[in-house]
């Protein structure tokens, strides 16, 4: 599908809570001042030796957001979390996380602030889920441990399984156990770094629905992941690294931006002159054959949509769907990663 021009990386101001496609129910929980932002990285790089692991990235994530941050193996995904929870120094650049300047010196106050929630759940197998708790609350020096864990238990659905020994249980649980854990400290900022990897449809739906009522109550989540359907459909943004940071933006947003918009028209039987009929109506201003029909660029398909069904109407066209194609957030990562991969074979 052609492009409406060149793809400018859009590094748009985190949106209003308000603003947000669908409504954060508990803004209470919202932590920092209003309209301060929960992570700000401004040029920030890392290189190890020769290598580089990202490159003069800039992004805002908005407190109550739920932030995506896609981009294929190697991109740089897993450093920048590692780097924005100081876990490893940046090369250059700045950032501030939970309203703290990154730096080592505040190394211990950021930490205290957000959580990360690591692929692989690491949690002890000999322990139950609740001595698990009890151990790591105890290594945050958290006060009301008691009073945390129940919280935490009850916001993953587990406060029946809390004397359950973690080996036990299946990955989805430990998973959840995991989540847990990052809830213990009310964490600002939540890092989540592909928290669906290797598990089935069920418990990945299940840590979905997990997401989702963080969501509703306005936790601030940086979420990492491969699984483009789930970014779509928890994220409010999202951001794709290939090293660079190549695109920033609601989902709807990046698809308007990088395809043109258009229909799919499926009919029983072709036109004899497709042209004639379809060229130059109003709206439309391009049409290519598809397998069964046609796709018409068109520059507003409520404009365009009516007068395509007119003219085929007029032509003595069967027309079995008429409808505005979706592309999705799928479709807009390989474009881009496609790009990537074409230019660096050139
Ligand atoms: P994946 O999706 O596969 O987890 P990613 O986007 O998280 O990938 P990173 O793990 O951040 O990517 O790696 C980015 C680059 O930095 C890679 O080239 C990787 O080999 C390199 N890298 C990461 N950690 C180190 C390290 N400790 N020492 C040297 N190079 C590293």
């Amino acid at each position: 599908m052609r492009r409406p021009g060149e793809m400018p990386v859009t590094s748009e101001p985190a949106p209003e809570v308000t603003s947000r496609a669908e409504p954060i129910t508990d803004a209470s929980t919202l932590d920092g001042a209003k309209g301060e932002c929960a992570v700000v990285v401004e040029h920030l790089t890392k290189h190890f030796g020769e290598r580089v692991a990202f490159d003069d990235v800039s992004f805002e994530v908005g407190y109550g957001e739920v932030f995506g941050f896609l981009g294929p193996n190697g991109a740089g995904k897993t450093t920048t979390v590692r780097t924005l929870g100081t876990l490893l120094a940046p090369t250059s650049g700045s950032a501030t996380v939970a309203g703290i300047e990154l730096c080592p010196e505040n190394g211990p106050a950021i930490r205290s602030r957000i959580s990360i929630m690591p692929e692989s759940p690491g949690l002890y197998l000999r322990l139950t889920v609740m001595e698990n708790l009890e151990c790591f609350a105890g290594l945050y020096e958290l006060d009301d441990i008691r009073g945390r864990i129940d919280r935490a238990l009850r916001a993953v659905n587990l406060a029946d399984r809390g004397t359950d020994q973690c080996g036990a249980l299946s990955k989805g649980l430990r998973q959840r156990v995991a989540l847990a854990r990052a809830l213990l400290n009310d964490p600002a900022v939540l890092f989540l770094d592909e928290p669906t990897s290797g598990l089935d449809p069920v418990a990945t739906h299940e840590v979905h629905e997990l997401i989702g009522s963080l969501r509703e109550k306005g936790v601030t989540i940086f979420l990492t992941t491969h699984r483009l359907q789930e970014a779509e459909r928890l994220c409010h943004r999202v951001a794709i690294l290939s090293t660079t940071l190549r695109l920033i933006g609601r989902p709807h947003d990046l698809r308007d931006q990088l395809f043109s918009r258009s229909l799919d028209v499926r009919v029983r039987t072709r036109l004899e002159d497709p042209d004639a009929v379809l060229g130059g109506l109003p709206g439309v201003e391009g049409w290519e054959q598809a397998p069964s029909g046609y796709t018409l660029a068109v520059s507003d398909p409520e404009i365009a949509a009516p007068q395509v069904a007119r003219a085929l109407v007029g032509a003595g066209a069967d027309i079995l769907s008429l409808a505005e194609s979706r592309h999705s957030l799928e479709d807009v990562y390989l474009e881009l990663i496609n790009e990537d991969v074409e230019a660096k074979n050139r």
